[in-house]
């Protein structure tokens, strides 16, 4: 048996590919702020930006046209407080860019639901005394999904790691008559240093503590799959794995245990390590954001986050 059959041309090669990275899996982040009146670019993280309202549909449009399918929004809000109460506000930020975006463009749309960008505090849920109280946190991320949903969005992705989260959402979607909109559930999210640069994107980083005793210690495997197991009872349509590139064995894990489709999330320092890298010569962009793409697909995922998703379609038209 001579396997190198198999890879004797590009061509031969090309037709026995097990995995490609698919196009219309990639799901493009955006981050949009109110505070500012032209795009930022964001530290650390080259050629991804930080846009202002008035230029959020023009860019969401932009994507259609080079065949993006879908985008998942973060917001940065003009008004913090304790409770994070503009993350709930019919005319906050993401509610705005939702209503606008899903009017001019046909894009699938994704908006993050948590706290972290709208308290003062930077913690995903409403803090008593020192510690991050679960059940008070579920009645807010209520709120926020009925208030996306009445803005028009696809699918709301609570990213908190609270417990119950993904159950009390879909109650209170229901409960409004919002039964089509999806839950793209951040099931197992871990506590990641690979986020350091999008907390300075949105202005996220916590002012006391840390976020580990709500998101996952990367120690742990058989946890995650507590996590997904939970999340899929309480009726999310799909669960995430967060990061992609370090956490691939629970990608794969929850490909062959469960039937629902499995997102992952390349996460900001997964992007911005390989952005460096290729801009010090050291490795080159195109053939490990191949790489690194196909082997998030290759270990199950269907769906990939990634801040790649533009650099890849604009690739793809040249
Ligand atoms: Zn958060």
């Amino acid at each position: 048996m001579r396997l190198r059959r198999l890879r004797k041309s590009p061509e031969v090669r090309s037709v026995f590919s097990e995995t490609e990275v698919r196009k219309g899996k990639l799901i493009m982040p955006m981050f949009v702020d109110e505070n500012i009146s032209k795009q930022e670019e964001i530290k650390n993280m080259p050629d991804i930006f930080r846009l202002p309202l008035n230029e959020i549909t023009a860019k969401a449009k932009e994507y259609e046209d080079i065949g993006i399918k879908s985008i998942l929004l973060f917001g940065v809000p003009g008004h913090k407080d304790s409770t994070g109460s503009a993350s709930y506000d019919r005319n906050g930020v993401i509610q705005k860019a939702v209503r606008e975006i899903k009017k001019e463009t046909n894009l699938v749309v994704f908006a993050d639901l948590c706290l972290c960008e709208y308290t003062d505090h930077g913690h995903c849920g409403i803090v008593k005394g020192k510690s991050i109280d679960n059940d008070s946190t579920l009645d807010t991320y209520a709120k926020i999904a009925s208030s996306y949903a009445e803005a028009g969005v696809d699918g709301v992705a609570p990213s908190g790691m609270m417990d119950g989260q993904v159950g009390r959402i879909r109650k209170e979607l229901d409960s409004r008559g919002y039964e089509d909109t999806l839950i793209l559930a951040y099931s197992a999210k871990f506590a990641s240093s690979m986020y350091a640069p999008f907390r300075e994107a949105v202005f996220s980083t916590p002012s006391f503590g840390d976020r580990r005793t709500y998101q996952m210690p990367y120690n742990n495997a058989r946890e995650a799959i507590r996590e997904m197991e939970l999340d899929i009872e309480e009726g999310a349509d799909a669960i995430m794995v967060k990061p992609a590139l370090f956490y691939l064995d629970l990608i794969r894990e929850a490909r062959n245990r469960f039937m629902l489709p499995i997102a992952a999330y390349s996460v900001s320092a997964e992007y911005s390590i390989i952005m460096s890298a290729a801009r010090n010569g050291i490795i080159n962009l195109d053939s490990v954001v191949d790489e690194s793409l196909s082997s998030i697909f290759r270990a199950g995922a269907d769906i990939v986050i990634s801040y790649f998703t533009e650099y890849i379609l604009k690739k793809e038209g040249n």
